[in-house]
């Protein structure tokens, strides 16, 4: 089976380098691998927050996914040599007032009916586990099980774990997928070149409509949705584990790093293809945290940078083959890429490999948008 996998970011990398030891032939094309979202994510591994729950499928998927985390990690460690950063240290999701405090109740019974463990605290029960939370925190709730990944060492991983496995990365941009008869033939890329394939999976963020040759409606429309994010550091401990709180109506949330770096993120903003860094976005972010966590203004600045979350119409991952026999979409996986590696991986090899996709994965098929599904 000679499979082209178009955009090297997690997902595209996950798919190849399961197609790959399955002993299919692959070849992965892409400019610049981990480019796109994957470079600038901060890698929760948090299937359940206030914002998203009601998604039950997808709250399912994550929880799926993040289960198979810690076997999918050591196997890719192994192979490679490479650390990927992995934690499974909990996250410490906090609250300032009794609003927050009712929302946080409501997503720890909705939790529990997913299966997913959490422990109420209180105050002082946070400050235990955080002490450099604000003193100004209510309560707040724990899920052991959660924890976090450094994307930027996850791509190069999944990258390197391909390669051992045989595939091959054309560092091009894909220009159009062919299509001989009525299935897929191959991919032709901006030099000219022909790659045949049986088999292509789309994978290509929030650039996947920009891919020429693939019929009108086949690809469901993949918004770019940006999210800025500030990187610290910190020479001694200063966070144990993944803390999030709501301020102000907004999410913020701190993911600490174990050579010392602190993500903080993320704005959400629907911009088209803006990756400007904006004094705004850069103030509300420090605004936030700063109530979160009121030391993080003495740590070391390091970077600040923006991303494309690549949405699909339901803001859920679009999973599985397309109308067009041959072609499988890997796209739509917005803010939750880095937590679906592992299953989307699992499920698009399958897709490409078997033509099905497990049940976790059926409620993403691209065939929900078809009109009269
Ligand atoms: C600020 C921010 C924070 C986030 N935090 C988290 C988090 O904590 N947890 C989580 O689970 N998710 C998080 N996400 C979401 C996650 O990063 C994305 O869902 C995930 O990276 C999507 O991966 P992808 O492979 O679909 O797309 P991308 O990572 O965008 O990769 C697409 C790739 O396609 C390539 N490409 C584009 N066009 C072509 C072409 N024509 N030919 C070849 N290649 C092409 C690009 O070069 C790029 O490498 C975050 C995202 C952002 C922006």
């Amino acid at each position: 089976m000679n499979v082209v996998v178009i955009g090297a970011g997690v997902v595209g990398l996950g798919a190849a380098w399961r197609c790959a030891a399955r002993g299919a032939d692959v070849t992965l094309v892409d400019p610049e691998p981990a480019s796109g979202a994957t470079g600038v994510a901060a890698g929760m591994l948090t299937p359940v927050s206030e914002l998203d729950y009601g998604e039950e499928p997808l709250l399912r998927l994550g929880v799926a996914s993040r289960n198979l985390y810690p076997e999918f990690v050591a196997e890719l460690e192994e192979l490679t040599g490479l650390d990927t950063g992995h934690r499974r240290d909990g996250l410490l999701e906090v609250a300032f007032d009794a609003d927050d405090l009712r929302v946080l109740a409501d997503v720890k019974r909705f939790q529990e009916a997913l299966g997913v463990p959490t422990e109420a605290l209180d105050r002082r029960e946070c400050r235990k586990l955080e002490p450099m939370l604000a003193p100004t925190v209510r309560g707040g709730l724990y899920a052991p099980e959660d924890g976090s990944i450094d994307p930027r060492r996850l791509a190069p991983a999944l990258l390197a774990a391909a390669e051992k496995c045989g595939a091959r990365l054309v560092r091009q941009k894909a220009a159009e997928v062919l299509v001989r008869g009525d299935a897929v033939s191959g991919v032709r890329l901006d030099d000219g070149t022909e790659l045949p394939a049986d088999r292509v999976l789309l994978a290509a963020g929030p650039w996947s409509n920009a891919v020429g040759g693939i019929p009108p409606g086949v690809v469901p429309d993949v918004r770019p949705v940006k999210g800025q994010v500030l990187r610290l550091r910190t020479p001694v401990p200063f966070l144990r584990r993944t803390t999030r709180g709501t301020v102000r109506g907004s999410s913020i949330y701190l993911v600490p790093r174990a050579d010392g770096e602190i993500v903080v993120g993320a704005t959400q903003e629907e911009l088209g293809f803006d990756t400007r860094v904006t004094a705004g976005g850069l103030w509300e972010l420090l605004r936030d945290a700063r109530e979160l966590v009121p030391g993080i203004t003495e740590l070391d600045f390091a970077e600040v940078s923006a991303g494309l979350r690549p949405g699909s119409p339901d803001n859920a991952p679009v999973l599985g083959p397309s109308a067009l026999p041959g072609l499988v979409l890997g796209v739509g996986h917005h803010r939750n890429g880095i937590l679906l590696t592992p299953v989307s991986a699992a499920a698009l090899a399958e897709a490409l490999l078997d033509g099905t996709l497990p049940e976790v994965a059926r409620p993403f098929s691209p065939g929900r948008f078809r009109q009269g599904s």
